[in-house]
Protein backbone atom coordinates (compact mmCIF):
# COMPACT_ATOMS: atom_id res chain seq x y z
CA UNK A 1 0.00 0.00 0.00
CA UNK A 2 1.57 3.33 -1.10
CA UNK A 3 1.17 6.02 1.60
CA UNK A 4 -1.04 7.73 -1.18
CA UNK A 5 -3.52 5.55 -1.84
CA UNK A 6 -6.82 6.70 -0.08
CA UNK A 7 -7.96 5.61 3.38
CA UNK A 8 -10.91 3.19 1.81
CA UNK A 9 -9.03 1.37 -0.66
CA UNK A 10 -6.51 0.35 2.33
CA UNK A 11 -9.69 -0.93 4.37
CA UNK A 12 -10.84 -2.51 1.71
CA UNK A 13 -7.64 -4.95 1.10
CA UNK A 14 -7.76 -5.10 4.64
CA UNK A 15 -11.02 -7.26 4.35
CA UNK A 16 -9.91 -9.07 1.15
CA UNK A 17 -6.70 -9.68 2.94
CA UNK A 18 -5.40 -13.40 2.55
CA UNK A 19 -6.39 -16.58 3.61
CA UNK A 20 -3.93 -17.72 5.93
CA UNK A 21 -4.31 -20.95 4.46
CA UNK A 22 -2.05 -23.97 6.40
CA UNK A 23 0.52 -25.11 4.10
CA UNK A 24 -0.02 -29.07 4.98
CA UNK A 25 -3.67 -28.55 3.44
CA UNK A 26 -2.69 -26.70 -0.14
CA UNK A 27 -2.05 -29.90 -1.88
CA UNK A 28 -5.40 -31.45 -0.78
CA UNK A 29 -8.64 -32.26 -2.67
CA UNK A 30 -11.10 -29.39 -2.03
CA UNK A 31 -14.97 -30.02 -2.63
CA UNK A 32 -17.91 -27.66 -3.79
CA UNK A 33 -19.47 -25.38 -0.86
CA UNK A 34 -22.94 -26.74 0.85
CA UNK A 35 -23.87 -23.22 1.08
CA UNK A 36 -24.00 -20.43 -1.06
CA UNK A 37 -22.67 -18.09 1.90
CA UNK A 38 -19.44 -20.29 1.84
CA UNK A 39 -16.20 -17.72 0.54
CA UNK A 40 -13.45 -20.29 0.25
CA UNK A 41 -13.07 -23.55 1.11
CA UNK A 42 -9.86 -25.58 3.34
CA UNK A 43 -10.34 -28.87 3.05
CA UNK A 44 -10.03 -30.52 6.80
CA UNK A 45 -7.75 -34.26 7.06
CA UNK A 46 -9.70 -34.52 10.16
CA UNK A 47 -13.46 -36.30 9.33
CA UNK A 48 -14.96 -39.38 8.97
CA UNK A 49 -18.33 -40.79 8.01
CA UNK A 50 -21.77 -40.08 10.51
CA UNK A 51 -22.64 -43.07 12.19
CA UNK A 52 -25.10 -45.52 10.91
CA UNK A 53 -25.13 -42.73 8.01
CA UNK A 54 -27.27 -40.11 10.75
CA UNK A 55 -28.44 -36.77 9.01
CA UNK A 56 -27.51 -34.00 10.63
CA UNK A 57 -30.15 -32.23 13.00
CA UNK A 58 -28.29 -29.99 14.90
CA UNK A 59 -25.95 -27.20 14.92
CA UNK A 60 -23.41 -26.48 17.61
CA UNK A 61 -21.81 -23.14 17.45
CA UNK A 62 -18.22 -22.85 18.72
CA UNK A 63 -15.11 -20.17 19.38
CA UNK A 64 -12.21 -21.03 18.28
CA UNK A 65 -10.40 -20.01 21.21
CA UNK A 66 -6.77 -18.98 20.03
CA UNK A 67 -4.66 -15.80 19.64
CA UNK A 68 -5.22 -15.90 15.65
CA UNK A 69 -7.11 -17.25 12.93
CA UNK A 70 -4.03 -18.53 11.07
CA UNK A 71 -3.47 -20.81 14.27
CA UNK A 72 -7.04 -21.65 14.12
CA UNK A 73 -7.15 -22.88 10.76
CA UNK A 74 -3.89 -25.29 11.17
CA UNK A 75 -5.79 -26.89 14.01
CA UNK A 76 -8.79 -27.19 12.67
CA UNK A 77 -7.36 -28.52 9.20
CA UNK A 78 -4.02 -30.24 9.85
CA UNK A 79 -3.29 -34.11 10.99
CA UNK A 80 -2.58 -35.23 13.84
CA UNK A 81 -4.53 -32.55 15.93
CA UNK A 82 -8.43 -34.67 15.72
CA UNK A 83 -10.21 -31.49 15.69
CA UNK A 84 -12.22 -29.79 12.92
CA UNK A 85 -15.60 -28.03 12.28
CA UNK A 86 -17.55 -28.34 9.12
CA UNK A 87 -17.49 -24.04 8.58
CA UNK A 88 -14.93 -21.30 10.09
CA UNK A 89 -16.89 -17.80 10.21
CA UNK A 90 -13.97 -15.05 10.20
CA UNK A 91 -14.03 -11.89 11.96
CA UNK A 92 -14.53 -9.83 8.86
CA UNK A 93 -17.75 -12.12 7.81
CA UNK A 94 -15.65 -14.42 5.40
CA UNK A 95 -17.10 -18.22 5.54
CA UNK A 96 -14.71 -20.85 5.28
CA UNK A 97 -15.58 -24.18 4.60
CA UNK A 98 -13.42 -27.36 5.97
CA UNK A 99 -15.10 -30.30 6.00
CA UNK A 100 -18.24 -31.06 3.91
CA UNK A 101 -21.73 -30.90 5.91
CA UNK A 102 -22.11 -35.05 4.70
CA UNK A 103 -19.28 -35.96 6.73
CA UNK A 104 -18.56 -36.31 10.30
CA UNK A 105 -16.68 -32.83 11.60
CA UNK A 106 -14.78 -33.49 15.05
CA UNK A 107 -15.75 -30.33 16.99
CA UNK A 108 -17.70 -31.43 20.07
CA UNK A 109 -15.62 -34.25 21.75
CA UNK A 110 -16.80 -36.40 24.59
CA UNK A 111 -20.18 -33.99 24.63
CA UNK A 112 -24.72 -35.02 25.11
CA UNK A 113 -27.60 -33.66 24.22
CA UNK A 114 -31.49 -34.64 24.53
CA UNK A 115 -29.97 -38.13 25.50
CA UNK A 116 -27.63 -38.19 22.46
CA UNK A 117 -23.82 -38.76 22.91
CA UNK A 118 -22.48 -38.99 19.19
CA UNK A 119 -22.67 -35.24 18.96
CA UNK A 120 -20.19 -35.36 16.01
CA UNK A 121 -22.38 -37.50 14.15
CA UNK A 122 -25.62 -35.46 14.39
CA UNK A 123 -24.66 -32.44 14.38
CA UNK A 124 -22.99 -29.55 12.00
CA UNK A 125 -20.27 -27.60 13.60
CA UNK A 126 -19.61 -23.63 13.58
CA UNK A 127 -16.39 -22.28 14.40
CA UNK A 128 -16.34 -18.76 15.03
CA UNK A 129 -12.54 -16.88 15.35
CA UNK A 130 -12.84 -15.10 18.82
CA UNK A 131 -9.68 -15.24 21.37
CA UNK A 132 -11.99 -16.38 23.53
CA UNK A 133 -11.80 -16.26 27.58
CA UNK A 134 -8.28 -17.43 27.64
CA UNK A 135 -7.04 -14.30 25.92
CA UNK A 136 -9.34 -11.60 26.24
CA UNK A 137 -12.33 -12.47 25.02
CA UNK A 138 -13.15 -9.76 22.48
CA UNK A 139 -16.87 -8.85 21.38
CA UNK A 140 -18.46 -10.35 18.48
CA UNK A 141 -18.34 -8.10 15.22
CA UNK A 142 -21.86 -7.40 14.11
CA UNK A 143 -20.34 -8.35 10.73
CA UNK A 144 -19.59 -11.74 11.96
CA UNK A 145 -22.65 -11.87 13.48
CA UNK A 146 -24.40 -11.48 10.43
CA UNK A 147 -22.05 -13.99 8.20
CA UNK A 148 -23.32 -16.75 11.53
CA UNK A 149 -26.67 -15.98 10.84
CA UNK A 150 -26.72 -16.02 7.09
CA UNK A 151 -24.97 -19.82 7.06
CA UNK A 152 -27.21 -21.11 9.74
CA UNK A 153 -30.47 -19.71 8.09
CA UNK A 154 -29.28 -21.56 4.50
CA UNK A 155 -28.42 -24.79 7.12
CA UNK A 156 -31.77 -24.73 8.80
CA UNK A 157 -33.60 -24.24 5.75
CA UNK A 158 -31.97 -27.41 4.03
CA UNK A 159 -31.75 -29.42 7.22
CA UNK A 160 -34.62 -28.75 8.69
CA UNK A 161 -33.24 -27.83 11.83
CA UNK A 162 -35.58 -27.45 14.97
CA UNK A 163 -34.83 -23.90 16.67
CA UNK A 164 -33.72 -25.84 20.48
CA UNK A 165 -31.17 -27.77 18.79
CA UNK A 166 -29.12 -24.90 17.10
CA UNK A 167 -27.11 -24.71 20.69
CA UNK A 168 -22.96 -23.76 22.09
CA UNK A 169 -20.52 -26.19 22.78
CA UNK A 170 -21.12 -25.49 26.31
CA UNK A 171 -24.60 -26.90 26.18
CA UNK A 172 -23.13 -30.04 25.20
CA UNK A 173 -19.85 -30.03 27.38
CA UNK A 174 -20.85 -28.00 30.40
CA UNK A 175 -17.91 -29.56 32.58
CA UNK A 176 -15.04 -29.10 30.10
CA UNK A 177 -16.02 -25.72 27.49
CA UNK A 178 -17.37 -22.38 27.91
CA UNK A 179 -17.92 -21.34 24.07
CA UNK A 180 -19.28 -19.20 22.63
CA UNK A 181 -19.79 -17.91 25.66
CA UNK A 182 -21.92 -15.09 27.43
CA UNK A 183 -21.16 -12.69 24.91
CA UNK A 184 -22.34 -14.34 22.09
CA UNK A 185 -25.46 -12.22 20.96
CA UNK A 186 -28.16 -15.41 21.04
CA UNK A 187 -31.13 -12.82 21.12
CA UNK A 188 -29.79 -11.45 17.89
CA UNK A 189 -29.53 -14.64 16.37
CA UNK A 190 -32.84 -15.42 17.75
CA UNK A 191 -34.31 -12.40 16.53
CA UNK A 192 -33.16 -13.54 12.69
CA UNK A 193 -35.06 -16.73 13.46
CA UNK A 194 -31.89 -18.69 14.41
CA UNK A 195 -32.34 -20.38 17.92
CA UNK A 196 -34.29 -20.60 20.64
CA UNK A 197 -34.90 -17.81 23.34
CA UNK A 198 -37.15 -15.94 25.69
CA UNK A 199 -36.08 -13.08 27.14
CA UNK A 200 -34.72 -13.81 30.30
CA UNK A 201 -36.43 -13.34 33.51
CA UNK A 202 -35.23 -9.96 35.37
CA UNK A 203 -32.75 -10.77 38.21
CA UNK A 204 -34.87 -10.16 41.46
CA UNK A 205 -34.16 -11.15 45.10
CA UNK A 206 -35.66 -14.57 46.42
CA UNK A 207 -34.61 -18.08 47.34
CA UNK A 208 -31.63 -19.71 45.44
CA UNK A 209 -30.77 -23.49 44.82
CA UNK A 210 -26.39 -23.30 44.82
CA UNK A 211 -23.89 -25.55 46.13
CA UNK A 212 -25.25 -28.26 48.45
CA UNK A 213 -28.77 -27.35 48.19
CA UNK A 214 -30.98 -30.91 47.98
CA UNK A 215 -34.59 -32.01 47.34
CA UNK A 216 -37.37 -32.03 45.49
CA UNK A 217 -36.88 -28.44 44.16
CA UNK A 218 -33.21 -29.81 43.07
CA UNK A 219 -34.72 -32.64 41.57
CA UNK A 220 -36.90 -30.49 39.39
CA UNK A 221 -34.60 -28.42 38.43
CA UNK A 222 -32.22 -31.25 37.34
CA UNK A 223 -35.52 -33.41 35.17
CA UNK A 224 -36.38 -29.90 33.58
CA UNK A 225 -32.60 -29.29 32.35
CA UNK A 226 -32.23 -32.47 31.01
CA UNK A 227 -35.88 -32.47 30.01
CA UNK A 228 -34.56 -29.32 27.61
CA UNK A 229 -31.78 -31.05 26.58
CA UNK A 230 -28.78 -30.99 28.88
CA UNK A 231 -26.70 -34.36 29.72
CA UNK A 232 -27.46 -34.35 33.81
CA UNK A 233 -28.76 -36.92 36.06
CA UNK A 234 -31.50 -35.93 38.48
CA UNK A 235 -30.23 -37.07 41.81
CA UNK A 236 -32.16 -34.86 44.30
CA UNK A 237 -28.43 -33.01 45.08
CA UNK A 238 -27.47 -29.62 43.94
CA UNK A 239 -23.41 -31.00 43.14
CA UNK A 240 -20.89 -29.53 40.82
CA UNK A 241 -21.83 -31.36 37.40
CA UNK A 242 -25.32 -29.32 38.27
CA UNK A 243 -23.54 -25.71 38.60
CA UNK A 244 -21.81 -26.61 35.73
CA UNK A 245 -25.36 -27.13 33.33
CA UNK A 246 -26.23 -24.18 35.90
CA UNK A 247 -23.33 -21.60 34.40
CA UNK A 248 -23.94 -23.17 31.39
CA UNK A 249 -27.27 -22.40 30.86
CA UNK A 250 -26.37 -18.75 32.18
CA UNK A 251 -24.50 -18.17 29.37
CA UNK A 252 -26.89 -19.30 26.73
CA UNK A 253 -30.03 -18.06 28.23
CA UNK A 254 -29.49 -15.57 31.04
CA UNK A 255 -25.84 -14.00 30.00
CA UNK A 256 -26.07 -10.85 32.58
CA UNK A 257 -25.52 -12.74 35.47
CA UNK A 258 -22.70 -16.35 34.79
CA UNK A 259 -22.60 -17.52 38.26
CA UNK A 260 -23.64 -21.41 38.31
CA UNK A 261 -26.30 -20.10 41.34
CA UNK A 262 -29.91 -21.24 40.27
CA UNK A 263 -31.90 -17.82 40.71
CA UNK A 264 -35.35 -17.16 40.11
CA UNK A 265 -34.45 -15.49 37.40
CA UNK A 266 -32.65 -18.30 36.07
CA UNK A 267 -35.24 -20.61 37.28
CA UNK A 268 -38.04 -18.81 35.58
CA UNK A 269 -36.20 -17.91 32.25
CA UNK A 270 -35.95 -21.65 32.27
CA UNK A 271 -39.65 -22.74 32.70
CA UNK A 272 -40.16 -20.12 29.94
CA UNK A 273 -38.07 -22.02 27.53
CA UNK A 274 -39.89 -25.16 28.26
CA UNK A 275 -43.58 -23.70 27.84
CA UNK A 276 -42.33 -22.04 24.74
CA UNK A 277 -41.56 -25.35 22.89
CA UNK A 278 -44.64 -26.65 22.46
CA UNK A 279 -45.11 -29.28 19.22
CA UNK A 280 -46.35 -25.98 17.32
CA UNK A 281 -43.28 -23.44 17.72
CA UNK A 282 -41.23 -26.38 16.95
CA UNK A 283 -43.06 -26.97 13.80
CA UNK A 284 -43.65 -23.45 12.85
CA UNK A 285 -39.72 -23.13 13.49
CA UNK A 286 -38.60 -25.78 11.08
CA UNK A 287 -41.49 -25.20 8.44
ZN1 LIG B 1 -15.83 -25.49 20.99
Amino acid sequence: MSPGSPASADSDSKRRRALPIPRATLGMQTFVPDSSVVSDTVPSVNFGDRAKGRLPDMIVLHYTGMPDVEGALARLCTAGTDVSAHYVVLEDGRIVQCVQEAKRAWHAGVASWAGEDDINSCSIGIEIVNRGHDWGYPDFPSRQIAAVIALCRGIILRRDIPAHRIVGHSDVAPARKKDPGEKFPWRSLANSGVGHWVEPAPIVRGDVLKMGSEGDNVLALQESLAQYGYGIKATGKFDTPTMEVITAFQRHFRPERVDGIADQSTLKTLQALRESLTPATTTAATS
